[in-house]
């Protein structure tokens, strides 16, 4: 029987909604109860900088790991990636509740992050999709005999070659890794707030739209010239003009307001068409030209003078996916508006 612990984090809601702090408290509190788990609590990921030791403790935890969050899990995933905490991605069964019978027929095939992935699998479920603390107990539960199924299963299909070792008295005990021990008070050091883009690796194809279209000098290649975040905290806040011109809808804003840049899911995205300059007579614009007035918007901001289409465009972008997007979003921007 394996000894390893499932590591469940919950990571807070900026600001201090009571509601959300007050799910946040019951889940935590039913968790801490729960044999066989290691829980922690820390602040808004998203707000996370490299020497938080927030950050630090999710660094050092090697095994299988479940994050409760309030952000789309595709969006929590790949920011963990982003944070230097990668893994398999494990499927929560709570999980936004069109991704079950809307998803891509063809979704692309992405470069992937580039970072090792270490055998161990990481869920990560939104707080957003139940209002009470028994769900997510109930599906803890299940994600940890979930992981510990399949890492009995490794160790009975280990090598026979690994038996000598025990026999001679070797590792008796299979060495479990220590977490990195931080007060709770270390952990929940407030963090800035910060903005910046994330990219989902199992999306991104390196076409490189992005690094041409920003003019903020957010993103760089590696040095095998992919794609990267290079210098995330040059990006304007409030801002996620690229994420309009990704033609594989990759680029994340986590806590923008709209769902389709936030990461949800995208088979959801690309299924929803509206027209909606019919259903509010409002002006249609594409994607791009939203994108191109969100960057001049920001260029002069910056005290800098708009540039329009004549920088850093593609000369073809794929309509379909990426109008449905802007619909998306100019549903909720004008459905905010009504008030509705
Ligand atoms: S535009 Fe999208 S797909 Fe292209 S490199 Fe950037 S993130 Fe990847
Ligand atoms: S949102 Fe704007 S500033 Fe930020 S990375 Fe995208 S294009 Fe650059």
């Amino acid at each position: 029987m394996s000894r390893q612990r499932l590591t469940v984090v919950l990571s807070q809601a900026p600001g201090k909604h009571p509601a959300k702090r007050s799910l946040e408290e019951s889940v935590a509190a039913a968790l801490i109860l729960e044999p066989g788990l290691d829980v922690s609590i820390v602040p808004n990921l998203y707000d996370l900088g490299p020497d938080h030791t927030g950050r630090l403790y999710l660094q050092g935890v090697t095994g299988d790991l479940l994050v409760f969050s309030w952000h789309f899990p595709r969006a929590a995933f790949w920011l963990l990636d982003r944070m230097g905490v990668p893994g398999k991605m494990g499927e929560s069964l709570i999980k936004p509740a069109s991704d079950e019978d809307d998803t891509e027929t063809e979704p692309p095939e992405g470069i992937g992050s580039g970072a090792a992935i270490p055998d161990r699998h990481i869920y990560c479920i939104d707080l957003r999709e139940k209002h009470n603390a028994e769900p997510y107990l109930a599906e803890v539960r299940r994600i940890a005999a979930e992981c510990r199924d399949r890492r009995d299963e490794a160790q009975r299909s280990r090598p026979a070659a690994a038996a000598p070792l025990v026999q001679l008295g070797f590792g008796l005990t299979p060495k479990v890794p220590e977490l990195p021990a931080f007060t709770p008070e270390q952990l929940l050091a407030p963090p800035n707030r910060r903005w910046y883009p994330v990219i989902d690796y199992s999306r991104c194809t390196n076409c490189l739209e992005c690094l041409d279209f920003c003019l903020f000098g957010v993103y760089g290649v590696d040095r095998l010239d992919r794609i990267l975040v290079e210098s995330q905290d040059n990006c304007k806040k409030g801002c996620p003009a690229c994420s309009r011109v990704c033609p594989e809808q990759a680029i994340m804003f986590p806590e923008y307001k709209t769902p389709a840049i936030a990461g949800a899911p995208v088979g959801e995205i690309s299924g929803l068409k509206i027209d909606l300059s019919r259903l509010f007579g409002g002006e249609e614009k594409d994607a791009v030209s939203q994108a191109i007035a969100e960057r001049d918007r920001e260029l002069v901001a910056d005290g800098r003078q708009a540039v329009g289409t004549a920088v850093g465009l593609a000369k073809r972008q794929p309509a379909s996916p990426a109008a449905a997007k802007d619909d998306l979003d100019k549903l909720m921007d004008d459905l905010d508006a009504l008030g509705l």
